[in-house]
């Protein structure tokens, strides 16, 4: 049964991303994470399928999840899917229209997506891809082009909690300590 607040609205997507994670170091950096979630009783061990919108399986909650959120009264989260390899990460839940790439050189916004389409393709099955910047010149890996507004991230770590209310700073930031010194984005969003 979908919870009173999300009725009517769709299903919804909170993710966590290491964007610093290197594709050998991933499965490293989320096991204690893991440990850690299921030590706080936020989510169950075993990752099992149908409890994301996602072909991935997913952690089902545990007895303690609202220990997560900000206000648990009308949670009826779902799962949590944890990445560990190439994934094109995405959210819908910005202020802005026109979130917009920005080269990490020049910080040149290229607005223009169509630009990323073919090489994020090419990224994802490869882990190769890249954008020259329109305005500097310079040739730019996929995963480095920072997003405003958090809008994609292109990793290979990240923690995806489906129907979950909304996840509190303090979850957030305590997530982020599991990877130390590394950017941490957060993407939302409902399908
Ligand atoms: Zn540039």
């Amino acid at each position: 049964m979908p919870s009173p607040t999300v009725a009517g609205m769709g299903d919804t997507f909170q993710t966590l991303v290491d964007r610093d994670a290197t594709p050998e170091d991933a499965p490293r950096l989320a096991r204690p994470l893991v440990d850690w979630l299921v030590a706080e009783g936020i989510v169950l061990a075993d990752a099992e399928p149908g409890w994301a919108l996602s072909e991935h399986p997913a952690h089902p909650p545990g007895p303690h999840w609202h220990k997560a959120v900000e206000n648990a009264r009308w949670g009826s989260p779902e799962g949590v899917v944890v990445h560990t390899e190439r994934h094109v990460f995405w959210s819908n839940h910005h202020d802005s229209d026109a979130p917009a790439a920005h080269c990490p050189r020049c910080a040149t916004a290229v607005a223009d997506h169509s630009l990323f389409s073919a090489e994020v393709d090419r990224w994802h099955g490869t882990g190769e891809g890249a954008v020259d910047c329109p305005a500097c010149g310079v040739t730019v890996p996929i995963p480095a082009w920072n997003w405003s507004d958090d809008h994609m991230a292109f990793a290979v770590l990240g923690l995806e909690f489906w129907n979950w209310p909304w996840l509190s700073e303090a979850f957030r930031a305590r997530i982020s300590e599991f990877w130390p010194g590394h950017r941490t984005v957060f993407l939302a969003g409902k399908i």
